[in-house]
């Protein structure tokens, strides 16, 4: 089968122009302050072109906080709102997808352990199906590039042209310094063959802990990708979920700008 994706060269949804584009936001929305407090002091940076909270959690085990659901869409639209910048959540089934479409979302993700399921990506596929939002899909948990390639398809057969992926690591047996594997030829290998798709990398989720961002951010940027995903908190040790990856505003303003971009090679 000839793998093909049809994607707009219109890449105005992720950033004004500068490269890398910047994602960042609470790994959760928990309150509506928290997720205004954050918003508006990411704005202030200068530097971040896109707002993410998470809304619906999809956590390993029971009994974990998931989410405030359907309510935290009016916080993360509130705070798009007073700062001017778009906003994105993940979603993860046909239900999430109509409520942060009923919400205006302005772009949405499929997480993780969405992708690894062609049921559920088809399932938000077919609830996009001629709704013109972009969509990022991050890798699947194990690595499997044509699961990641199928997903991207799924979704861009539904008519959705302004797609990205995003690189966030893979799951593995061993423990290792990552919490997340990355495995850079994946990034590599989709931007050989589908050139005009938008590669993100999401730092958090690689390295589980705030002390490796810097360096898996530059990375990814020596590798010509294009945006960088990265989870901001006010108080980053007291976050509802994935405490010790997240930094404030202003660790990430300090780390965006000790990052070297180097000009495109091609
Ligand atoms: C997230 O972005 O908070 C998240 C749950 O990510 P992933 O799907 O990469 O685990
Ligand atoms: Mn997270």
């Amino acid at each position: 089968m000839k793998k093909q994706l049809d994607i707009s060269s219109d890449l105005s949804w992720l950033s004004k122009g500068n490269r890398p584009a910047i994602i960042s936001g609470p790994c959760s929305a928990e309150t509506e302050e928290q997720v205004i407090s954050t918003a508006t002091s990411l704005a202030a940076t200068g530097k971040v072109d896109v707002l993410r909270a998470g809304i619906w959690k999809p956590r390993t085990r029971p009994n974990s906080f998931e989410g405030v659901g359907e309510e935290g869409l009016k916080w993360i639209k509130a705070a798009g709102k007073e700062t001017g910048l778009p906003v994105s959540t993940e979603v993860a089934n046909a239900k999430h997808t109509e409520e942060a479409l009923k919400h205006g979302v302005d772009i949405l993700w499929i997480g993780a352990r969405t992708t690894v399921n062609p049921f559920s990506v088809q399932e938000i596929a077919d609830a996009l199906n001629g709704v013109d939002i972009p969509v990022m899909v991050k890798n699947p948990l194990n690595p499997d590039l044509e699961l990641w390639i199928g997903a991207l398809e799924r979704i861009n057969q539904a008519g959705i042209k302004r797609l990205a992926a995003i690189h966030r690591g893979f799951s593995s047996f061993e423990k290792t310094s990552y919490r997340n594997v990355p495995k850079w030829e994946f990034p590599i290998e989709l931007k050989r063959r589908f050139p005009e798709l938008p590669i993100i990398c999401d730092p958090s989720h690689i390295s589980g802990n705030r002390d490796l961002l810097g360096m898996i951010a530059q990375k990814a940027l020596d590798l010509e990708m294009d945006g960088l995903m990265i989870e901001s908190h006010m108080s980053p040790d007291s976050a509802w979920s994935d405490a010790k990856q997240q930094v404030t505003p202003a660790t990430l303003n300090r780390l965006l700008s000790e990052l070297i971009v180097r000009s495109k090679t091609t």
